[in-house]
């Protein structure tokens, strides 16, 4: 079997008649399909609890996109259980079937593309084009993971001993707990979820309480590839009913986390502590938040840096962990940059992201709306000038508008605290040096970006902006998988690198086999 190299997944063309056709269809059949209950899948079964929670369309809150389970520790137990007589079966897979699963499921995805779009777009607010992003990358991590499973089957050890056979195999560790977020919910979701399990792994799955249908199309997506019951459970909840559960049970080998720090390092914590039982140490796979911050230089194209520092900051609202929360802009350009971002913020348009011409939805639900109102109350108090935004949009949904908090000290809370939402914190420099000391000023350390035309401030950068991803005179989001392994370093995370090659050891164990030879 011949597979053809990775390549990343092209986006759907919205200025074609019929993509956009069938993606307003796609809408409105998950529409007609609101206030319908799904259930828990555990062991291939349909689970169901007695209490329920709804997941709401942040665009307009008043409609109910999913009823879902309300899992309890005691189903958490019941998949673990599942999970583990599973593994029994599932890590003598061979890895070149395991693969398959991946390789069908990507199919599937790219003929249910609309339909996982409106999803996204329904219950998490995204733009189409965001959706559509998040779509492709899922696609993409399962076709990149699967391709990398076959790679790490054919693993050679760099010596051969004279009167042996050295090999290495890389094999499954356990059964895991895999807990994403809700704003990259198919994609991260999926590759966190079939990293785990194409390395030989069997995992419960839980999904963020924003975002559960997206979960559970995910594992639609999975049944119809074919994959063996009890391999992935669905246990939607709250985290710290089936998290929490599972985090300190002496049987998980490892927790798979995305998510914010508070939680990233609750997680960690926990995992850490060896129970009565327990005959191993857990890994702990934690990716968090960042502060993420784009330097604009003196000697910057500031047309471009502009355009890059709006984008970052405002692409689905800002909630991304990528997104730039900062602009590190030198003194000698600082007041004119800033008159350059204020037109630039006020014509984005926002409202429901089933509206294609709105390059901005909600924030995703009614308690992230106020702690960002809040950041923003604070970014002034603390000294900061609004330049534009501060205020909600119109409308019934979370809207917020495109907020520049300018004239920032480094160290206010707003330039120290992610904030995740549309904000946007203007800090002055008094030069290249200073601009990089305060990029790297703070605890976090995910991604970054530098805007310069001078060849050794971009050398210099490359080696003393310390983050996870550094992008040089281009934005700082939208990675992709296999060109931009993700992740961060200090409070940003543990550097897992999603979506590139050292990713599916987080999984694995490596098994040195050493025959003689007569
Ligand atoms: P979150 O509030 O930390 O939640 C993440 C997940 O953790 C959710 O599924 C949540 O479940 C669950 N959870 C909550 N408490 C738990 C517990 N005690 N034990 C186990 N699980 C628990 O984060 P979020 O709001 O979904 O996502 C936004 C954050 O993710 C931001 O900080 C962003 O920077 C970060 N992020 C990082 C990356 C990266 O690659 N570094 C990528 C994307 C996002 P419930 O929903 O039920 O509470
Ligand atoms: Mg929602």
């Amino acid at each position: 079997m011949s597979i053809p190299k990775f390549k990343n997944e092209p986006y759907i063309d919205w200025s074609k008649t019929a993509n956009r056709k069938k993606q307003e269809q796609a809408i409105a059949k998950l529409e007609s399909q609101f206030g319908k209950e799904y259930p828990n899948i555990i062991g291939g079964e349909k689970v169901y609890s007695s209490a329920k929670f709804n997941s709401l369309n942040p665009s307009d809150p008043n409609q109910v996109v999913g009823v879902f389970q309300k899992g309890t520790a005691d189903d958490a137990l019941k998949a673990l259980d599942i999970a583990l007589k599973k593994f029994e079966e599932w890590r003598w897979v061979p890895p070149v079937k395991r693969a398959q699963y991946l390789f069908k499921a990507a199919k599937i995805m790219r003929k249910r593309r609309f339909e996982i779009n409106a999803t996204m777009i329904l219950e998490v607010g995204k733009t189409w084009p965001e959706a559509d992003g998040d779509t492709a990358e899922a696609i993409d991590f399962l076709e990149f993971y699967a391709r990398e499973m076959l790679r790490y089957a054919n693993a050679k050890t760099a010596v051969q001993l004279p009167g042996e056979k050295d090999e290495l195999e890389y094999i499954p560790i356990g059964v895991g707990l895999v807990v994403p977020p809700w704003n990259f919910p198919m994609a991260i979701l999926a590759g966190m979820t079939t990293a785990a399990a194409v390395t030989g792994n069997t995992v419960v799955l839980k999904p963020s309480s924003d975002s559960p249908l997206i979960g559970y199309k995910f594992m639609e997506v999975m049944q119809e590839a074919g994959i063996p019951a009890g391999v992935i459970n669905f246990v939607a909840g709250p985290g710290s009913a089936v998290g929490d559960t599972l985090v300190k049970h002496p049987k998980v080998r490892f927790v798979s986390f995305t998510g914010s720090k508070e939680v990233g390092i609750h997680i960690y914590q926990e995992a850490a502590k060896v129970q009565p039982g327990q005959i191993w140490l857990k890994r702990v796979v934690a990716e968090m938040g960042g502060k993420d911050a784009i330097i604009v230089d003196s000697e910057a194209n500031l047309e471009e840096a502009a355009a890059g520092v709006i984008v970052a900051a405002y692409g689905f609202q800002g909630q991304k962990c990528s997104a730039c929360s900062r602009a590190i802009v030198d003194e000698k350009v600082y007041d004119k940059f800033v008159q350059m971002l204020k037109p630039k913020a006020e014509s984005i348009t926002v409202g429901p992201s089933k509206i294609l011409s709105n390059f901005m939805g909600p924030v995703v639900n009614k308690g992230s709306m106020e702690k960002i109102q809040q950041y923003i109350e604070i970014g002034q108090k603390e000294g900061g000038r609004l330049i534009a935004g501060g205020n909600r949009a119109p409308g019934d949904g979370y809207f917020l508008r495109p907020t520049i908090i300018a004239d920032v000290e480094p160290t206010a809370t707003i330039a120290q605290e992610e904030i995740f939402g549309p904000v946007l914190a203007v800090i002055k420099a008094k030069n290249f040096d200073h601009a990089l000391e305060i990029a790297n000023g703070t605890e976090f350390g995910l991604t970054g970006a530098v805007y310069s035309k001078n060849k050794k401030k971009i050398e210099r950068a490359r080696k003393e902006f310390h983050c996870g991803n550094l992008y040089l005179n281009r934005k700082c989001t939208g990675a992709m998988v296999g060109a931009h392994p993700f992740g961060g370093f200090n409070m940003s995370g543990t550097d897992s690198k999603a979506g590139g090659q050292d990713y599916l050891l987080l999984f694995m164990q490596a098994k040195s086999i050493a025959t003689k030879i007569k």
